[in-house]
C-alpha cells in the first residue's frame, strides 16, 4: 500500500510518500481502507520527536481516521466488511479501573492511533474492533474524520474537567484551531456565551459564523482587557486553552472568581508564571486535560448526527502531499481541520 512515513525525526522533508507493508489483522481487529485522515498538531510533534518517546520507525502518524471496513477478524462480531466507519482515536486496555470509569485516557496502556501504533497517513490501517464506530447518518468521510480527536478533547475539557454549566461565559483561545472550533460549538450548544480569540480577522469572522458571540484578535487586542469589557469587569467562568506560555498571564487575568482554566496543550511553550495570590484569593482552578473517553466521543457524535454540532473543515490534500498539508498547519493559515485523502 502507499503510505507517508518517516524513518527519522526531523523537519517536514523527513516525510516520505512510499510503499509500506499492508497491516495484518488479528482475530479481534478490523482492517480499514482509509478514506480520510485529519491532521492534528500531534502529528507535527511526533514527526519532530517528543521527549524520550521511542516511536517505532519507520512510522505512520494520523489519529483521526474514517473509511470502510475492508476485512474483519474471525472474532469480530459487531463490525461488518463494507461498513462506513470512523475510528475512536484512543486505544486503551478496556479492563482496568480507569477504563471502566470511562476515563480511557488515564489508562496506563493508553495510546492513540499514530503514536505508538501506525496511524492513518496510509491506504490501510488496522484497528481493534472496540475502536470502530459506524459513521452516523449521512455524514461524509471527510466530516467523520474531522470529528473524533478534537470533539472528544473539547468535550472532555468543557464537561468532564471544567464542569461547564448553562449560561456561563466561556473564553476559547485559538478559535480557529480544531479544538477551538469544536469548543465554540459545544459550549454554545448548552447555552453558554462564547468569546473566541484568533490571530487574524478572517478567522474571527469564521469563529462568529460557527457560533462565537464575541471575538478578540489576540495579536492586536488585550485578551484580558476585552474580556473585562464583554463581561462588565467580571471575567469568564471557563477558559479553553492550548497555547501555553504566549497567552498564559492574559488568560489567568481573564478568569472570574471561581473561574476554571482548562488546558490541553502548549503550542507556544510550557513554562509559565503563576500568580498564586490570584489563584487562592479568587478561588480559581487550573485543570489539565488530555484526550477523553470513547463514551464522550459517542455522546458528541449524537450531537453531530443531529446537526447540532458540525465538523469544521479547512481543506483537503492528496495523501502524497502530506508535507504540504503539515506546512499549512505550521503556517497557522487555516480554520478547522486539514484532511488527507489516500
Ligand atoms: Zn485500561
Amino acid at each position: 500500500m502507499h503510505a507517508v512515513r518517516f524513518h527519522e525525526h526531523g523537519d517536514i522533508d523527513v516525510l516520505k510518500y512510499e510503499e509500506a507493508p499492508e497491516p495484518k489483522i488479528q482475530a479481534n481487529e478490523v482492517l480499514v481502507k482509509v478514506k480520510a485522515c485529519a491532521l492534528n498538531h500531534l502529528d507535527l510533534w511526533l514527526r519532530q520527536g517528543v521527549g524520550d518517546w521511542q516511536l517505532p520507525l519507520p512510522h505512520i502518524v494520523g489519529s483521526d481516521i474514517s473509511g470502510e471496513a475492508a476485512e474483519v477478524g474471525s472474532q469480530v462480531k459487531r463490525v461488518k466488511a463494507g461498513e462506513r466507519v470512523l475510528l475512536s482515536p484512543g486505544i486503551s486496555c478496556g479492563q482496568c479501573e480507569m477504563c471502566f470509569k470511562g476515563l480511557d485516557s488515564a489508562c496506563r496502556s493508553y495510546t492513540v492511533f499514530g503514536v505508538f501504533v501506525d496511524g492513518g497517513y496510509a491506504e490501510y490501517v488496522k484497528s481493534p474492533e472496540v475502536n470502530v464506530i459506524p459513521i452516523p447518518g449521512d455524514l461524509s468521510f471527510d466530516e467523520a474524520a474531522a470529528v473524533p480527536l478534537v470533539f472528544l478533547t473539547a468535550w472532555h475539557m468543557l464537561f468532564t474537567r471544567a464542569q461547564l454549566k448553562p449560561g456561563e461565559d466561556v473564553l476559547v483561545i485559538g478559535g480557529g484551531s480544531g479544538v477551538g472550533s469544536a469548543a465554540i460549538q459545544i459550549a454554545k450548544s448548552v447555552g453558554a456565551r462564547v468569546i473566541a480569540t484568533a490571530g487574524a480577522d478572517w478567522k474571527l469572522e469564521k469563529a462568529k459564523a460557527i457560533g462565537a458571540h464575541e471575538v478578540i484578535n489576540h495579536s492586536q487586542q488585550s485578551i484580558s482587557g476585552e474580556v473585562r469589557r464583554f463581561t462588565g469587569k467580571r471575567g469568564v467562568d471557563v477558559i479553553v486553552e492550548h497555547v501555553g506560555a504566549a497567552i498564559w498571564e492574559e488568560c489567568f487575568n481573564s478568569l472570574a472568581t471561581y473561574g476554571r482554566l482548562v488546558t490541553c496543550g502548549v503550542t507556544s511553550g510550557g513554562e509559565v508564571k503563576l500568580n498564586v495570590q490570584g489563584l487562592f484569593g479568587r478561588q480559581r482552578t487550573i485543570l489539565g486535560s488530555f484526550m477523553g473517553g470513547k463514551a464522550e466521543l459517542l455522546e458528541a457524535l449524537k450531537f453531530i448526527a443531529r446537526g447540532n454540532l458540525k465538523a469544521v473543515i479547512d481543506s483537503a490534500f492528496p495523501l502524497r502531499e502530506a508535507a504540504a498539508a503539515q506546512k499549512k498547519m505550521e503556517s497557522r493559515e487555516f480554520f478547522g481541520k486539514i484532511l488527507l485523502h489516500p
